[in-house]
Order: C-alpha cells, then sequence, then structure tokens
C-alpha cells in the first residue's frame, strides 16, 4: 500500500491511490467500488501473473472529493501520485519526465460500473521534446523508432487537445486529412518522417492557437491535467445520459488508471486488439475479436478503422488473422482467454496490445452481451460445469429477454426484398428494424419526438456522443468499426439491432444523404437492417415474429429451436427459485393464450374497457352511455351482455384451472364518445339521433379532469346496469364452462375505490347477481377484490380489506396520483427532471420507494391486518419492471401482473430477487 491509514488527509477513508505491478499488487476483484471495474481487474489480473503493463489506480474516493473541491482534491493527491510514479519507474526500469529512458503513462477512465467508451482517456502522457529523443534511442534510434514516437506524439497532442482542453476533434481531422490528401496516402504510418514532423508542428500550432497557450512541455503537468479530465468526464453529458439509460447511480465516480505505456503502433510487429472469449451477439463459444496492425489503444474501440478478426471468418482474406500474423502472442493470448474466462466465471471483454511480438493486456471486464447470447451464455457455463442454475439466474439481464421477443427479418422476408439489398456489413446486435434514416443524434431524437415512425441512426462511426441518439433509434448503421467498437458494444448493452463496418456506406453531411455505390437515399428515407446477417435493405421489410414467439403460438416446432429450449431451461431454474406469482395483463382470449405460454400463472387484470372498442361494440356501448333513462341503458346492455359473456368463457377458458382477475368498466365515459364534428355526425346517423342531442351528450359528459372524474367504480355506482351487466357475463360465462367440465377461477377487480362504502356497494351488486347466477348444485366460487389506486385507499386499507378477498395496485394510477403528474401529458416535465437531478427514475417505470412505495407498504400491512387471507398483487406497468418486481418481493406482495411479452422478464426478475440462500 502506498501509505498508511494515519498519514491520510481526513477526505480519504481508503489510501487514494492503489499500485499494481512487479513490487506488490494493492488491490483486487473485491475493490470493484473503489478501483472501478478497470482498476480492479488489472490488480487482479498481476496477482493471476497475467502480462499486465504495472500502473495504479487512484481511487472513486477522489473523484468524489474532486467533484465536491477540485483544487483541495487535487492538491492532496499530489504526493501520493509522486510516490506510485517513483515506483512504476522502478518497476520499468524507466523514468516519468527524464529526457533518458522516459516513462510514458496512460490515463484512463474506469468506472465501477463499465461505461464503454462514455469516459476519457489520454495516451502517451509524459512525451515532450526531451523525453521524444529518450524515446527515439530506446526504441533503436532508427526510422522506425522515429515513426512510432512521432505518432505517439500526434496522438498525445489530439487527445489531450480534444479530451482536457475541448479542442473540436475536427481541428486536428482536418490537418490530418489535408496531409494525407496532399501526399496521396490513406493512412498516417504511410507519411514519410519529415512529413509526419511537419503534422506534429501543425498539431502544436493549432493546440496553441485553440487554446491560448502552448502545449503543455512538463510532463508532472500534463498527468494532473489528464488525470483531472478523466474526473471531470464523469460529469460530462454523455456519461451522464448513459448512466440515466442504464440505471447508474450519479454518486459513483470514477477511479483513474495511470499505467506504463506500451505501444502497439511500434511497426508491423505491433497491433491492438479486443476480443471476447465468446461470441458476443450469439454467445456461440468461439473466440471471438479483432486486432488493428501498428495502431494505438483506441483504435479498434473507436471505431474509426474497420480491423481485422482474430479467427477466420467466412470472408476473411488468407494470411491477416491474428494466429497467421503473430502466431507466438495468439498462442499466449487463447492461454490468457482460458484463465480469464475460467478464473472469473464469466465471458470477458480483454483489451490487448502487442509491442514487437510481446502480449500485454490492458484490460478485461464483463463482456456486454445480446439478450440471445446471455442465455446461451448462461446454459452453457451450467452446462460446462462453471456455474450452477442459480449462478445462470442471475446472469440473465430480465429487460435483455424481451429481445428474443422482439421482431425479426426472417429468411422469407429477406428473401422477398432481395431486389433491395444494397449493403453488408459487419451483424453486430441481432434483430430486424425498419426505420427513417436520421444522420446524427439530434435528428433522429427529432424525428423520434415529432413523428411514429421507428429511426435508423447511420453514422460513419458513432462516437459515445451519439448516446442519445442510439438509445432513441430502433437501429444502428455505421460504415466504419468492428464488432467490438464502443457502438456495437453500446448497441448490444441498448438491445438495438446494429450494423457495423459496413464498408460500401457512405454519408454525405452536407446533402443530408447516404450513399451504397450507386443507391443515394435521403435522410428521411426508409432503410432495414439485419443485425443477425449484416444485410441492408433499402425501404422497409416486414418484419416477423421472433423464434421464440413462434414456438410460442405453435407456428414452430419446439425440437427445432434451439433457443427456445435454452429460454425455457433458464426459465425453468427461475421459477424454482421464485415465490412471487407471475401474472398477466391481458384483455384478448389470444393475449390470454400467449401470456400462459409465456408462463403466466393466470391473469392479473383484464380491463374490460378494450372489449368494447370493436366497430359494432363501441357504437352500442355509445347507445348505453347516450340514453336517458335506466331502460334505455338496459336495452344496449342487453345487446353488449352476449358479447362480454363469450370474451369472458374465451378468456377463463384460456386460463382454465388458473384466476383471472377481471376489472369492471373503468374510464370516463367520454373517452368512448365520437369527437369532432364529422365522428358525431356519423354516429348519429347511424344510431338514428339527432346530431343536436348527441352534440349535448358529448358535452355533458366531458370532464375537465377526467382522470380524477367520473371513472372507476363511480360510474358503477352512478349506473349499476353496467356493472350487472359485466358481472352478470363473467358468471354466466363461468357457469357455461363449468357445464362443459371446465374449471374457471374468476376474481372480480373494483377499479379506483377511495371510501370504503364504495367497495362496500359495489360488492353488494356483484354478491347479488352472483346469488342469481349460482344453482345449487352450480355454486359459483369467485373472489372480489379491489385496486389500490387512489392514496385515501392504501390509509383505509384495513377498512377495506374486511369486506374484500383481494387488492392489486394500480401504480399508474397510484403514482399519477401521488406525485400529482399526469399519466398522459409528463413525459417532457419528467425528462428534464432527470437531465437536471430533480427526479433519479421515471416513477412511471420503476415504483418510487420514497412515495408511492411506502404507500402500497402501509397499504399491504393495514390490509393484511384487516384481512389475513387477503391475496395481494400489482398490476400496474411496474409489474414487469425488475426494480419494481424485487420490491413486491421485499414487501412480500403474492403476485406481480404485467403484459405478456413481459412475462419472462418478471418471471426472472422474480427468482433474481429471492434473499440468497
Ligand atoms: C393502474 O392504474 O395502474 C392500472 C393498472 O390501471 P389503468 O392503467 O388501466 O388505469
Ligand atoms: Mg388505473
Amino acid at each position: 500500500m502506498n501509505t498508511q491509514k494515519n498519514e491520510l488527509p481526513d477526505e480519504f477513508h481508503k489510501p487514494p491511490v492503489y499500485s499494481f505491478g512487479p513490487l506488490g499488487t494493492d488491490g483486487s476483484t473485491d475493490l470493484k467500488t473503489l478501483l472501478g471495474g478497470k482498476g480492479a481487474n488489472l490488480a487482479e489480473m498481476t496477482r493471476l501473473d497475467v502480462p499486465v503493463p504495472p500502473g495504479f489506480t487512484i481511487t472513486t474516493e477522489v473523484c468524489g472529493w474532486y467533484v465536491r473541491d477540485r483544487s483541495s482534491a487535487l492538491k492532496a493527491l499530489r504526493p501520493f501520485v509522486d510516490r506510485a510514479l517513483k515506483r512504476l519507474g522502478k518497476e520499468m526500469g524507466q523514468e516519468f519526465g527524464r529526457s533518458k529512458n522516459p516513462l510514458l503513462v496512460s490515463v484512463r477512465s474506469g468506472a465501477p460500473i463499465s461505461m464503454p467508451g462514455m469516459m476519457d482517456t489520454v495516451l502517451n502522457v509524459g512525451l515532450n521534446s526531451e523525453t521524444r529523443q529518450g524515446l527515439i534511442e530506446r526504441a533503436g534510434n532508427d526510422d522506425a523508432a522515429q515513426r512510432t514516437t512521432l505518432d505517439c506524439e500526434l496522438r498525445l497532442l489530439e487527445m489531450f487537445g480534444t479530451v482536457v482542453d475541448q479542442v473540436p476533434e475536427s481541428v486536428f481531422n482536418e490537418l490530418r486529412n489535408s496531409a494525407l490528401e496532399a501526399n496521396g496516402v490513406g493512412r498516417v504510418d504511410q507519411l514519410s518522417i519529415s512529413r509526419l514532423n511537419e503534422l506534429r508542428e501543425a498539431f502544436h500550432t493549432v493546440y496553441a492557437s485553440s487554446t491560448g497557450a502552448a502545449f503543455p512541455g512538463d510532463p508532472r503537468e500534463q498527468l494532473e491535467r489528464a488525470i483531472e479530465a478523466v474526473f471531470s468526464s464523469w460529469n460530462s453529458s454523455r456519461a451522464q445520459t448513459y448512466r440515466r439509460l442504464h440505471g447508474i447511480a450519479d454518486d459513483l465516480g470514477t477511479a483513474v488508471n495511470v499505467q506504463a505505456m506500451v505501444f502497439g503502433n511500434a511497426g508491423p510487429r505491433s497491433a491492438t486488439g479486443v476480443c471476447f472469449t465468446r461470441n458476443p451477439s450469439t454467445g456461440t463459444p468461439e473466440f471471438f475479436g479483432e486486432y488493428l496492425i501498428n495502431a494505438q489503444g483506441e483504435e479498434v474501440v473507436a471505431g474509426t478503422r474497420t480491423p481485422m478478426p482474430i479467427e477466420p471468418g467466412p470472408s476473411t482474406k488468407p494470411g491477416t488473422t491474428f494466429g497467421e500474423v503473430f502466431p507466438e502472442a495468439y498462442r499466449e493470448l487463447l492461454e490468457v482467454r482460458d484463465r480469464l474466462e475460467t478464473h472469473y466465471g464469466d465471458v470477458q471483454d480483454i483489451e490487448f496490445t502487442v509491442e514487437r511480438d510481446r502480449l500485454h493486456i490492458l484490460q478485461t471486464r464483463r463482456g456486454q452481451r445480446t439478450g440471445i447470447a446471455a442465455i446461451r451464455i448462461a446454459t452453457d457455463f451450467v452446462d460446462e460445469g462453471r456455474i450452477e442454475p442459480d449462478t445462470a439466474i442471475n446472469r440473465v439481464d430480465p429487460v435483455a429477454l424481451g429481445q428474443l421477443l422482439a421482431p425479426v427479418l426472417t429468411s422469407e422476408s429477406r428473401a422477398s426484398a432481395s431486389d433491395c439489398w444494397v449493403a453488408q456489413g459487419l451483424p453486430a446486435g441481432p434483430g430486424g428494424a425498419s426505420g427513417r434514416i436520421a444522420l446524427d443524434a439530434e435528428s433522429a431524437i427529432k424525428m423520434a419526438e415529432t413523428t411514429e415512425d421507428p429511426v435508423i441512426l447511420v453514422r460513419m462511426e458513432t462516437s459515445p456522443e451519439d448516446i442519445a441518439g442510439m438509445a432513441i433509434a430502433d437501429g444502428i448503421l455505421t460504415a466504419r468499426g468492428g464488432a467490438t467498437s464502443h457502438a456495437a458494444v453500446v448497441a448490444r448493452g441498448l438491445g438495438k439491432p446494429c450494423v457495423v463496418g459496413c464498408e460500401t456506406l457512405r454519408v454525405r453531411a452536407k446533402a443530408r444523404a447516404i450513399e451504397f455505390g450507386k443507391t443515394t437515399l435521403s435522410e428521411g428515407d426508409t432503410l432495414s437492417l439485419d443485425g443477425s446477417t449484416g444485410d441492408v435493405f433499402s425501404g422497409s421489410i416486414e418484419t416477423a415474429d421472433s423464434e421464440i414467439l413462434r414456438v410460442i403460438d405453435g407456428n414452430l416446432d419446439r425440437d427445432q429451436s434451439t433457443t427456445h429450449m435454452r429460454f425455457t431451461r433458464l426459465l425453468e431454474w427461475a421459477d424454482e427459485k421464485r415465490t412471487l406469482g407471475v401474472r398477466a395483463n391481458a384483455d384478448t382470449p389470444e393475449d390470454a393464450l400467449r401470456a400462459r405460454a409465456l408462463g403466466a400463472e393466470g391473469i392479473g387484470l383484464c380491463r374490460t374497457e378494450h372489449m368494447f372498442f370493436g366497430e359494432e361494440r363501441i357504437r352500442t356501448f355509445r347507445q348505453m352511455i347516450l340514453a336517458r333513462s335506466a331502460e334505455g341503458r338496459c336495452g344496449a346492455l342487453e345487446m353488449l351482455l352476449p358479447w362480454q359473456r363469450q370474451d369472458f368463457v374465451e378468456i377463463l377458458s384460456a386460463m382454465d384451472g388458473l384466476p383471472v382477475t377481471v376489472r369492471l368498466l373503468d374510464p370516463p365515459l367520454h373517452e368512448f364518445l365520437p369527437h369532432g364534428t364529422q365522428e358525431i355526425e356519423r354516429f348519429a346517423r347511424e344510431a338514428g339521433l339527432p346530431v343536436e342531442e348527441v352534440r349535448a351528450r358529448v358535452e355533458e359528459t366531458s370532464e375537465s379532469n377526467p382522470m380524477l372524474g367520473t371513472r372507476g367504480c363511480r360510474l358503477g355506482l352512478l349506473f349499476p346496469e353496467i356493472i350487472e351487466m359485466q358481472a352478470r357475463a363473467i358468471f354466466q360465462a363461468t357457469q357455461q364452462l363449468k357445464s362443459a367440465g371446465g374449471d374457471p377461477h374468476p376474481e372480480i377487480m373494483i377499479p379506483l375505490v377511495g371510501i370504503s362504502e364504495e367497495a362496500l356497494r359495489t360488492r353488494e351488486v356483484i354478491d347479488r347477481i352472483a346469488a342469481e347466477t349460482s344453482s345449487a348444485d352450480s355454486p359459483i366460487a369467485y373472489r372480489v377484490g379491489t385496486m389500490i389506486e387512489i392514496p385515501r385507499a392504501a390509509f383505509i386499507a384495513d377498512r377495506l380489506a374486511k369486506s374484500l378477498d383481494f387488492f392489486s395496485f394500480g401504480t399508474n394510477d397510484l403514482t399519477q396520483m401521488t406525485f400529482g403528474f399526469s399519466r398522459d401529458d409528463t413525459a417532457a416535465l419528467l425528462n428534464q427532471y432527470a437531465e437536471s437531478g430533480i427526479l433519479a427514475e421515471d416513477p412511471f417505470v420503476t415504483i418510487d420507494r420514497a412515495g408511492v412505495g411506502a404507500l402500497i407498504q402501509i397499504a399491504a400491512e393495514r390490509g393484511r391486518a384487516g384481512n389475513p387471507r387477503l391475496k395481494v398483487g400489482l398490476c400496474g406497468e411496474h409489474g414487469g419492471d425488475p426494480k419494481s418486481i424485487s420490491f413486491c418481493r421485499e414487501l412480500g406482495l403474492d403476485y406481480v401482473s404485467a403484459s405478456p411479452l413481459r412475462i419472462p422478464g418478471a418471471r426472472l426478475a422474480a427468482a433474481q430477487a429471492e434473499p440468497n440462500s
């Protein structure tokens, strides 16, 4: 350790700097929170004798202090960094800042949770006019040594300029491109030494003119400013966006890793690369990676050049694989791959550099993977005896399971679109997407805001700045970059179909157009991607159900889908573990059947209003609303009864043997009525009513705050005929099924109760109809419960529970009413709140534990105190959200209910929420 605890300033609870190298290693994987993922793993790998260049990690605690008090933190840090640098110099046999045999370092970010490419890196720190000479001498004092050193200096100037001093990247790009153009070459390493020297001078000049000061020659100043820039990048807007998208806390901070430089740009026997121990798109157990000869650190992940594959693929040119070019380093890399995967017990994403045939490992971290890859890896790891099913459950993100149910381009739809095929890139994130072309993040966001159409983000390469546009896009296409580039890694993390390295693609930013050879498409035109094959098509292509859904719906034999088999196995393990029930929100027999096949243990919410939307039904329903008398209403309801009964017969039979919670009519009446002159006139004509009368009734029913108006149980209390009809339809359907040998379990749910008398009176109606429908030889078993959607209901839960059999939390309305945020109009406000840090999470997505959650807890406790046999569930949108599911498990609720496609994720999340035994 670099210091004793008692020498530390008060702000540090732990030493601020942890070294790793031949003289000893302070950290380990266990210290991820303090050292960040990269720092913790560098320490761990050093302990494992993996060839890692030595270095030291500045802790996340220092970052926290830096954010609070920049100058005190930097001042306190200085002596610790000095000591660590000295030690590093000793380990390398070099000295930082000395002209003879100088030490150069890389300065890289590393947060406790990986945020690929979102924060900053500066390489070759320590290079100045004196150390430059020392470096050339050490490297052999020849042309090659000069080239490498010049290349390093160009990179330092550019990275330092852009990262530390925010000089726009274009400033350096323009200089480089004009040098390349003037000399008729495509890459910097093809320039002559004198041209490289000219370019270096030009970089220095442009740096000085852009920043108002010469490039800092003092290596120690370079280092301190680079460290500071990494700390600052924690709060860059792209890092904040990424954290918001992935639910990462803002106060974790980043560590900074300072590591001895190794040079992948030291000529043709040097390289840099990235590899995954298994394929991160499909999960196939094949070594998967890419590399670039004579390149440095960031180039593969930055995606500015399309790299070569490590292992041969169908279109790999002979003699270009890593094994063929660097046989020794390849053998060692294979050995490191096995060692790291076995040690961590999970797929690793490894960064490496080869300097003159010698392999160095610069990073290992858990490999980001798609949903399909996640289930394959989890089940394969169990089969290989590496992990237990219990661990496998935790290896898959429940949200990523949704990707396996998302639409795909099928071989049939691809074949029929073969005329529209325009290009082939590298498949980097599976799934199919069709959408309108957006050429940058800004226009992707604007398109998504102003149209309903899906968006495909098309870029030469994506940079971390594009994160908000990537998040909003339905698919991503880039001209450059490989399958390990940040674009690909981030797209996989977001679960987006993605094609990268599409080399025939040209983006004409000025003309707002893209070209594939002779085909030109403009921004806004439609484009389709197949992220599983890398194919790109102009125009839109029909998507089809995913493989899993085809099995679920009986359109594909289950024996033909290994993906379905893996999916089922994983979910069976989850079911064995979980104690929280999972039901479905389903309003149609088709949804009910699909939900059951996806593992639903009943229906937790059947919204009956959705049953009135068919053409003929809505007309009759409107007549019922418009009727001025109870008789008029009953007439219309009599017509609706057989339809409702048939709906319930089909839904109860789809869920035979399982509970089906049917909610009585909920929405305000005006939602059903015609709006606008034309619609009103058409309805009046069809219903044979005077237009004026219809218009008057529409006006009468309109409310200025309908969500707080005549809806929910209030409707049924004003018009008891409605709930009588609904209850009758449910009970008649029950009797019909029973007499046919079925096993229906109806539960009737009363919406929007806030007063116990509301529940009591509604229940009376239901019980009366049940008694009328029952017979001595066929009594009907049923339950009656209420939704808890109004804060007052939570407080009077004990009283409510006395006359009811179950509660179900309608957290959509409960959130709306607790916060006073309209469910329908608050998206823009909530975005603002998220961006400015007023609210950490969208409360309509994840239960707000402190407020809404407290109400749920109160209601569950009081309800159970009032009726120990009370069943308690949740059926708002939160029922499919893993964090909210975990909260429900903590409170000991009986079940959550989610829309059919979210059921697999809910089953998995419920298992993950079980406390470890
Ligand atoms: C709710 O409010 O959470 C709920 C499930 O009901 P709805 O969304 O239909 O209002
Ligand atoms: Mg509701």
